[in-house]
Parts: C-alpha cells; structure tokens; sequence
C-alpha cells in the first residue's frame, strides 16, 4: 500500500489522468482506506475545478481563493 506521502505524490497525476493502470489502481486503494487522503482529493478536485473556471488571478493568494470558494459553495448549496 502507498504510504500517504506517495500517494500525495501521485495526487495531480492521478485527476489528470496521467497515471499507468497500475498506479491508479493504488492510488484507488488507499483512498478508499485513507479518509484523510480523500479529503485531500476532494480539495485538490475542486481546487482544479475552480482554477480552470476562472479567469487567472494569479496575484491571489491560493488560500485566500480556497476560502472564498467555500464560502461560496456554502451560498450554492445551503443545508
Ligand atoms: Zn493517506
């Protein structure tokens, strides 16, 4: 199994479908036994989701952007 360093390694690779089959089926696996690694994902996914549906704004902070992005999926979808 991946140790969660390696799998952070793989992380971009693997959402940007540049992994063998081989690699991807383990990166797979330790998500599905590592709730800190998919939490992980599911920021890195939606991290590049965003960045591709905005224009660049590169002299913002990255943090910054992240928090405005939660705020604002907080307002699409509220509880
Ligand atoms: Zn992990």
């Amino acid at each position: 199994m991946l140790t969660c360093k390696e799998q952070v390694a793989r992380s971009s690779d693997y959402l940007e479908g540049q992994l063998s089959f081989r690699e991807k089926l383990m990166v797979r696996h330790h998500l599905m036994f590592c709730p800190n690694c998919r939490r992980f994902m599911r920021q890195m996914r939606l991290m590049q989701a965003t960045l591709k549906a905005l224009p660049e704004q590169a002299d913002e902070n990255v943090d910054a952007l992240a928090e405005r992005l939660a705020e604002q999926r907080r307002k699409d979808n509220p509880l």
